[in-house]
């Protein structure tokens, strides 16, 4: 707990160079040649090429779901509100499909999910590697994440029963070893639960990251963009 609390600290004494290291990504002062499409306009002329660039509404497709967008509120690592819907969550329209196979293997165990994040705008991003600047746990700006392609998703296991998450050993968003794929100092049910929803997400396509047992993302076999797009207008042109 001792390192959480001096990980927060730090966090707090680099917060004042948030805006300023916003303005440089954004405005490519860096000189990263990265491709951000900001305008939505420019998302829907690519959806009407390939349908399955969509960007699908999370709430709408899969209802029975749990969703606890952390970052649309203070109660995530940074302290900051980072994004403001609360309301809609996104994913490609491939990775939405396999997610909702995911919940229909989950629902015969009597187990649901809970969804943490999904699409990040990337401004949202950068911010974020203001405070960490480590990336092992948050996606350099310069490369763009799977988050910000609405590729990526965190999540956990719930109880259908009786909405609680089980038991994954750390928190979301638990910057320590332990929360790593490779940590086997924990329970057999903790190490159970934790390989039950890797083999489940990896099963309909999903991918692993090893520091993040949250953390599951898409294939960006099509190269989707790098999108910094308001939520509310992903959902109608
Ligand atoms: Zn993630």
């Amino acid at each position: 707990m001792s390192k959480n609390r001096q990980f927060f600290d730090k966090i707090e004494k680099i917060r004042g160079v948030c805006l300023l290291t916003l303005l440089v990504f954004s405005t490519g002062i860096s000189g990263q040649k990265l491709k951000v499409v900001h305008k939505a306009k420019t998302y829907w002329k690519t959806v009407g090429s390939d349908s399955l660039q969509r960007m699908v509404e999370l709430k709408s497709l899969l209802p029975d779901l749990e969703y606890d967008l952390r970052y649309a509120t203070t109660l995530n690592f940074t302290g900051t509100v980072l994004y403001k819907s609360s309301q809609y969550t996104f994913l490609r329209l491939p990775a939405a499909s396999a997610l909702s196979k995911v919940e229909a293997a989950l629902e015969s165990l009597g187990l649901g999910l809970k969804i943490f994040d999904a699409y990040r705008p990337y401004h949202a991003t950068v911010l974020m590697w203001d405070l960490v600047h480590d990336e092992r746990y948050v996606a350099n700006p310069s490369k763009g994440s799977g988050h910000n392609r609405g590729l990526a998703v965190d999540l956990t296991l719930i109880d259908l029963e009786t909405d609680e998450e089980l038991n994954m050993g750390t928190g979301f968003d638990n910057f320590t070893d332990s929360a790593h794929h490779t940590f086997k100092k924990l329970s057999n049910e903790i190490l159970e639960n934790r390989q039950l929803l890797k083999k489940t997400m990896e099963a309909a396509g999903f991918r692993a990251l090893e520091t993040e047992w949250w953390h599951y993302s898409w294939p960006n076999d099509r190269n989707y963009d790098v999108l910094d797009i308001d939520f509310r207008k992903l959902l109608h042109k």
